[in-house]
C-alpha cells in the first residue's frame, strides 16, 4: 500500500462530506447562506457521538458536574451586564476598491476580492479603511413590538445561561465548588469574515463548562482543565503532531478572562484554536450580582462568603468534528486503486459497522445477513448494504470511516461463520456468526491509536 502525501486541502474535506451526506450548504437550493450548513445523516450521526463522548468525560463519569439546558433568549440585561453589548465585538475594517468586509486581526487568513487574489492590504489597489468595532450578536426582537423595549439578544455563547443559574444550581445540586455545571447547546455570531466551512459558522453548536472553584484553586484547576481536555483528543484518537497548547497573551485575552490556553489543532487553514481553557476569575459571577442584585457567591458551613472563581473550558462540536474528519482523511493506493478512507476513532465514527452479503440475492446469505444486522441495531448504529459490488460497498463504507464490515459469504453458508474486513488495515478475519456481537461490543471499548501516528 502506498500512501499518497499530498496537503490535505480544505476543498477535499468539504467534498467528501457534500459526496458522502455529512454535511450540505444551508439553503443551498436558493444559493445558500453564508457560514451556515446543515448535517446530513452521517454528520448528525458523528455529532451525536462528539457530543455524548463530551458529555460522558464531563458529567456521566464525573461526581462534581451536573448538566444544564438553558434558553437561547435570555433577558437582554444579561448581555449587559456580561460586557457582550459593549465589548462582544471583532474589529472590521472595508476594502474601498474590492467592497470587501475583513476582521482586521485575521487579514492573513483572509483573500482579497482583486486576482490574483492575494490577502488584503497587500495589492496596490487595496484600501482599507481604519477599523472599527462590529458586534457579533444576532439581535432579535421578542413580542409583537418592534422597538427598543423588545430588543434581545440569540445567545453568542451559552456560559451566560449558567452564571444565571448559579444559585439555582448551588442550592440544589448538593455539591460545594469545586463543582462545575456543563451546557450544550446553540450559539450564534454575526462572523465577519466567512468561510473557512465548519472552522467559523454564524449557528454552531457550543459544549462549554464552567467549574466554580475557591479562588486560590484557580490557577491549579486551570491546569488540570487545559491537560484533561488536551488527553481527551488524544484519547479519541487525535494525532499528537496536530495538537498544541498555546496561552494567550494579556493583549489578546477576551475582556472576562485572567489568563486563556487554546488547544489548536493544524486545520488545513494553519494553527488554529479548537478549543478555549479560560480562567474567566469571578468576573460573570460578580458582574451578574451587581446588576440583578442577587447575591451569587459560595457560602461555605462556617459561614465564610465568597465569589468562586470559574474555569472554562469551551469548545463547539463543529470545529471538533472539522478536526476529527481532517485528521482522519486518508488516501492510499492498493492494489492498483486509490482509496480514500476516513481513519476515524471507532467511538467517533458515525457507522460501527457494515454488513454486507456477498451475493445479495443468495437467499442464505440475504437471510442471514438481515438476521445479523437486526441483531446488532437495537446497540449500534450499523448499516446493511446490499447493493452493488461488493468491492463499491467496501469503499462506501471506508469514506465514511466505518471502522468494521462483516461479510456474510459462501463460506458462512457451510460453516456459519462471517469475515470481519478492518477499515485500516484491511486484514480479514472470521469470526463465528453467533460470536458477531460480542466481539463487536468488546472493539468498541479498545483503546484506538490512528495507524498514521508517527
Ligand atoms: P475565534 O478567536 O476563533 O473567533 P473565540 O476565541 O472567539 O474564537 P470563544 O469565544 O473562546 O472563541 O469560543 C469558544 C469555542 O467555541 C471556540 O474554541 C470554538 O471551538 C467555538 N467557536 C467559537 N466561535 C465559533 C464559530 N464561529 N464557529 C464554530 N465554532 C466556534
Amino acid at each position: 500500500m502506498a500512501e499518497t502525501a499530498k496537503p490535505l486541502t480544505m476543498d477535499t474535506i468539504v467534498s467528501l462530506c457534500r459526496r458522502r451526506g455529512f454535511v450540505f450548504p444551508s439553503s443551498e437550493i436558493y444559493g445558500g447562506i453564508g457560514s451556515t450548513y446543515d448535517y446530513g445523516h452521517y454528520g448528525v450521526l458523528t455529532k451525536n457521538n462528539i457530543r455524548s463522548l463530551w458529555f460522558g468525560a464531563m458529567v456521566q463519569e464525573r461526581d462534581d458536574i451536573v448538566a444544564l439546558d438553558s434558553a437561547i433568549i435570555l433577558n437582554p440585561r444579561v448581555w449587559e451586564a456580561s460586557g457582550h453589548v459593549a465589548g462582544f465585538t471583532d474589529p472590521l475594517v472595508d476594502c474601498r476598491t474590492c467592497k470587501l468586509r475583513f476582521r482586521a486581526d485575521q487579514l492573513e487568513l483572509a483573500s482579497c476580492g482583486r486576482k490574483p487574489s492575494k490577502h488584503p492590504g497587500e495589492t496596490p489597489d487595496c484600501d482599507l479603511t481604519e477599523p472599527r468595532q462590529f458586534n457579533l450578536m444576532f439581535e432579535t426582537h421578542v413580542g409583537a413590538l418592534q422597538d427598543e423595549s423588545s430588543l434581545a439578544y440569540l445567545r453568542p455563547e451559552t456560559a451566560q445561561g449558567i452564571f444565571v443559574n448559579f444559585k439555582n444550581v448551588a442550592q440544589l445540586a448538593r455539591r460545594k465548588p469545586p463543582f462545575g455545571i456543563a451546557q450544550v447547546g446553540k450559539s450564534f455570531r454575526n462572523e465577519i469574515t466567512p468561510g473557512n466551512f465548519l472552522f467559523r459558522l454564524r449557528e454552531f453548536e457550543q459544549m462549554e463548562m464552567e467549574f466554580f472553584v475557591p479562588p486560590g484553586e484557580a490557577d491549579e484547576w486551570h491546569a488540570y482543565w487545559i491537560e484533561a481536555r488536551r488527553q481527551w483528543y488524544l484519547d479519541l484518537g487525535l494525532r499528537e503532531v496536530n495538537l498544541r497548547v498555546r496561552e494567550h497573551d494579556a493583549n489578546e485575552r477576551s475582556h472576562y478572562s485572567l489568563a486563556t490556553s487554546d488547544l489548536e489543532y493544524l486545520y488545513p487553514i494553519g494553527w488554529q484554536e479548537l478549543e478555549g481553557v479560560a480562567n474567566r476569575g469571578e468576573y460573570d459571577l460578580t458582574q451578574h450580582t451587581r446588576e440583578s442584585g442577587t447575591k451569587l457567591e459560595w457560602i461555605d458551613p462556617d459561614g465564610t462568603r465568597y465569589t468562586p472563581y470559574v474555569i472554562e473550558p469551551a469548545v463547539s462540536i463543529d470545529r471538533i468534528m472539522l478536526a476529527f474528519l481532517c485528521d482522519a482523511y486518508d488516501e492510499e493506493v492498493v492494489g492498483d486503486r486509490k482509496r480514500v478512507v476516513l481513519r476515524l476513532h471507532p467511538r467517533v465514527a458515525p457507522v460501527k459497522a457494515a454488513i454486507l452479503p456477498l451475493i445479495p440475492r443468495d437467499e442464505g446469505m440475504a437471510t442471514r445477513a438481515r438476521a445479523l444486522y437486526e441483531e446488532l441495531r437495537p446497540d449500534h448504529q450499523v448499516e446493511h448494504d446490499e447493493s452493488g459490488q461488493i468491492g463499491r460497498r467496501y469503499r462506501r463504507q471506508d469514506e465514511i470511516g466505518t471502522p468494521w464490515a462483516f461479510t456474510v459469504d459462501e463460506q458462512t453458508l457451510e460453516d456459519e461463520t462471517v469475515t470481519v474486513r478492518d477499515r485500516d488495515s484491511l486484514a480479514q478475519e472470521r469470526l463465528p456468526l453467533s460470536g458477531v456481537r460480542e466481539w463487536l461490543d468488546d472493539a468498541l471499548v479498545q483503546e484506538w491509536r490512528s495507524p498514521r501516528s508517527p
